[in-house]
């Protein structure tokens, strides 16, 4: 089969912001002292400092559908929805136009006593596009690993409570390899990636760990079903080592993000599924990332047919504009949590700003905006155009791997595609992959040498065609020079 190339873009022939003035009138010193500013006194995320310390800053100043500005007027395309966040491009009109009405009529009030309007609405929203019928009850917080640790309190606290004693002895969570939830202790715990989480160990809760599928443990070559039947196998016998004392089963549905967008099908969603209901376990699933069209879908676990007990939601939720977050429960976890104040069953679990009317504002917006552009119809066709450009780039001859489902996709760049052996990890292939993509005004960030596509879902054509081809060519760069 020949593959037709990735039809050429540019940056500056793509970028909104052409011949559009900056918005702000900072003159060269005023860019410096900030650029000083941010050396002197911010400590980034997932940053190592020292290095961080010797490049100059990349100040961002403004956004215009999927393009990114900094302050001394380089457009980016936004290649990873700011970490996975944006879904409609930045400032959509609709979004900003609900935010300011809502910034004039209430900006913040505590859920804990009162409701509010905007909370109250998009919760039943929530409820509304969330899978299945069973998910009933929205209970709300700030990020995804709030989202995880609301979870993961309530699974422990129903079983801890509940009205059958024997179920109290469900005390154990199973989690999976290479998971990653988050990073405050509770989610941390039920994570996976050494390198994030291995030092924290003495400060952790015990989980059981069950193995996902994943390329880098299946046998070079194996077949990825008879993978994802051993890992099924393997599931199957820590519930059965456990039996009734399993509290939950804590998953990413259909990708594991974080850890190098780790793919496996539905039909092993399915089946994990299945199992943790056979044992009856709750059942945890973590679409932080995965939600809200990622997947081609608005939650991946529609794709295999599960509703969870409790789902996580954070990220795309509030279109990336403010931070929120959501966990929903079926009747059934709320009703464990209902008795007389003298009995303390309460959810003992609150945030400042849970509820915050801002937040949900914005997020009612996103699901209008969903509705109004149809958003997943669209989806569906750049979704399309993807897996014809990404066949291109995958066959690179340093492209080793590639796992997508819907827009979501890990690019695994390889020293040696027909072992699949990796670069040295001390070259930081997916560093320099990025650093040169930043100069052809593309933004994206790796995860090792997964170099991460996770683009807005308002993402154009023309933009998917830039993003895949100048990933392909700063690939091919790279490589070339690592590897001559
Ligand atoms: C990002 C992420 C989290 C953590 O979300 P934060 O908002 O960064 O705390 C949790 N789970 C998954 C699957 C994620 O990708």
């Amino acid at each position: 089969m020949s593959l037709d190339p990735i039809p050429h873009r540019t940056a500056p022939d793509l970028s909104p912001f052409a011949g559009i003035p900056r918005a702000h009138a900072l003159d060269d010193a005023a860019i410096s002292a900030l650029e000083h500013a941010d050396r002197a006194h911010l400590w980034k995320p997932f940053t190592q400092m020292a290095g961080y310390l010797q490049d100059t800053p990349l100040v961002m100043a403004e956004g215009r559908g999927n393009w990114l500005r900094d302050v001394r007027g380089r457009a980016f395309l936004d290649g990873v929805s700011s970490l996975w966040v944006n879904l409609h491009g930045h400032s959509h009109p609709t979004i900003v136009a609900a935010l300011r009405q809502q910034l004039e009529r209430l900006d913040h009030s505590t859920l804990l006593g009162p409701t509010n309007v905007p909370a109250v609405q998009l919760g039943k929203e929530l409820v509304r596009i969330a899978p299945g019928d069973r998910l009933t009850r929205v209970f709300y917080s700030d990020s995804g690993s709030t989202a995880v640790e609301v979870a993961v309190k309530m699974a422990y606290q129903f079983h801890a409570q509940h009205r059958n004693p024997a179920q109290r002895a469900r005390t154990v969570f199973i989690s999976m390899t290479n998971a990653y939830h988050g990073d405050t202790l509770g989610s941390v715990s039920v994570g996976g990636i050494g390198l994030f989480h291995q030092l924290y160990a003495p400060l952790l809760f015990q989980t059981v760990q069950a193995p996902a599928p994943d390329p880098y443990h299946r046998a070079f070559g194996q077949d990825p079903a008879a993978h994802e039947d051993a890992c099924l196998d393997a599931l199957e016998g820590r519930f059965a080592e456990h039996e009734g004392r399993v509290a939950a089963l804590i998953m990413e549905p259909l990708m594991q993000g974080a850890a190098g967008m780790l793919a496996h099908s539905a039909s092993y969603l399915r089946r994990a599924a299945e199992v943790c209901r056979a044992h009856g376990a709750l059942l945890i699933l973590d679409e932080v990332a995965t939600g809200f069209g990622r997947t081609g879908t608005m939650f991946a676990c529609e794709q295999a047919g599960v509703v969870p007990d409790l789902l996580c939601m954070a990220k795309g939720i509030s279109g990336g504009v403010l931070p929120l977050a959501a966990t929903l429960a079926t009747e059934e976890v709320h009703d464990g949590f209902l008795g007389e104040h003298s009995e303390y069953r309460t959810f003992f679990h609150g945030h400042s700003y849970t509820g915050n009317p801002l937040a949900c504002a914005a997020a009612l917006a996103s699901l209008q905006v969903f509705a109004d552009e149809q958003v997943l119809q669209r989806v569906a066709d750049r979704v399309a155009q993807l897996a014809l450009r990404l066949a291109v780039v995958g066959a690179h001859p340093h492209v080793g791997d590639i796992r997508r489902h819907g827009l979501m996709t890990g690019i695994e760049v390889v020293a040696d595609k027909a072992t699949g052996a990796p670069f040295g990890s001390e070259l930081r292939v997916g560093n320099r992959i990025i650093a040169r993509a930043m100069e052809r005004g593309v933004l994206v960030r790796p995860l090792g040498d997964v170099v991460v596509l996770m683009p807005p879902l308002s993402i154009t054509a023309d933009e998917l065609d830039l993003l895949t081809g100048v990933v392909l060519a700063c690939i091919d760069e790279v490589t070339a020079e690592l590897a001559p």
